[in-house]
């Protein structure tokens, strides 16, 4: 049976016969340019291939750079098609060498993607969405409110434009992670359409294991994920007890811990190493050694790593890091018991580049957030569950 062609497809097609409204070629995979190719330029199929390597080995700013296309497909297209997605409008570079990377997209949204140097893999840290719906109070980028998702190709050229612009002189980005602005699993079909081309070996050609998508716990959307593709999985888990977890995180109202760790359980690893949690401690609210334990009683019976992450203070948060000897303590405990535990390095907190400093939020909080934020303004976190385990 002959697949139907996607609505983003159709669309360009009818762009192509029209003449009316723009499209961008990086929201199409390696067999959608090959259609887009035959159906709406009349050209072969190889044609598409052409188009694909020029976006993505030869990553060209252009259509004039694109020599081996014919002149008339490259006028039709130079019409009504965009090579780039996204604009660079500036480069923060901090003392550790992480360096923000600002993005202009076509209506005019900015958003934040950040390469984070390393001596054997460097990483680039990418946005899915402008601001992000989900809330959590810790987080910079939840104070934007969701302005709105990103398009596959603006996606995509982050990726693209990054190994430009940091490649030549920072070497080869190895690692992606969708960790950026947004929720990845709240814009999921736009997500995996950009997992696909950037996995493609006719283009950028990244290993799925290099590729990890981080939620915050949408329990559907993280099945789906395990179905469509086999990218590396991380949690952004922050808590180890619904209470604690609902008052910083609200999808935790909607999926509580006992549903995120059965579909944990169930997720497909074939390929895959471990699920990445990852945990943002905070000074009083989730440091404590009864903490630490729980982490192991939730994770255990799922091939786990855990990633700490000492709080990264933003401008008006009520929430502070812990202190050196919290964290090693709470680190150290872990690792008593032979639990894979990471200290993730801070970087690029002097630029805002950090991890939860993303953004650029108005000076009103949305609704969710500062409901839930008013609480600890009200009442700092107490520590009154600090009874060492
Ligand atoms: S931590 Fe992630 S999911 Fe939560 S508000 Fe920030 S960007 Fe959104």
């Amino acid at each position: 049976m002959q697949s139907e062609t996607p609505k983003h497809l159709r669309h360009a097609l009818d762009v192509l016969r029209t003449k009316e409204g723009r499209f961008d070629l990086q929201d199409f995979t390696f067999a959608e340019l090959a259609q887009l190719s035959i159906e709406g330029l009349g050209e072969k199929a190889y044609r598409g291939k052409q188009l694909f390597q020029w976006l993505y080995l030869h990553l060209a700013g252009s259509f004039d750079e694109m020599t081996n296309i014919s002149k008339s497909s490259r006028a039709q297209l130079a019409d009504v098609a965009r090579v780039s997605a996204l604009e660079h409008v500036g480069s923060h570079e901090s003392a550790d060498g992480t360096n923000k990377l600002t993005f202009r997209c076509h209506d005019g949204a900015i958003i934040e993607t950040v390469f984070i140097p390393s001596e054997n893999r460097n990483t680039l840290c990418i946005s899915s969405q402008v601001g992000c719906a989900m809330g959590c109070t810790f987080c910079f980028t939840a104070k934007m409110g969701l302005k709105r998702n990103l398009s596959a190709s603006e996606i995509v050229d982050q990726v693209a434009q990054a190994r430009k612009l940091m490649g030549e002189k920072n070497g080869h980005i190895g690692n992606i992670v969708f960790m950026g602005m947004g929720e990845p699993l709240h814009n999921l079909d736009n997500v995996i359409r950009a997992i696909h081309i950037l996995v493609d070996t006719n283009g950028l050609n990244f290993s799925r294991r290099k590729i990890t998508v981080s939620t915050s716990g949408l329990v559907p959307q993280i099945r789906r994920l395990g179905e469509e593709t086999d990218i590396q999985l991380a949690i952004s888990l922050n808590a180890t007890t619904d209470a604690t977890r609902s008052s910083i995180m609200p999808v935790n109202d909607r999926w509580g811990l006992d549903e995120l760790m059965a579909c944990l359980r169930e997720f497909p690893l074939d390929n895959r190493e471990r699920i990445t949690f990852e945990y943002v401690l905070i000074k009083d609210l989730n440091d404590t050694l009864d903490d630490a334990k729980r982490i192991m009683e939730l994770t255990r019976n799922v091939p786990a790593k855990i990633n700490l992450i000492p709080f990264n203070p933003h401008p008006n948060t009520p929430f502070e890091t812990p202190s050196e000897q919290t964290i090693d303590a709470f680190q150290q405990y872990l690792l008593d018991r032979n639990v894979a535990v990471f200290r993730r390095r801070t970087r690029g907190q002097d630029e805002m580049a950090a991890c939860g400093q993303l953004g650029k939020p108005g000076d009103k909080e949305p609704a969710h957030v500062r409901k839930r934020l008013e609480n600890f303004r009200n009442q700092p976190p107490s520590g009154d569950s600090s009874a060492s385990a």
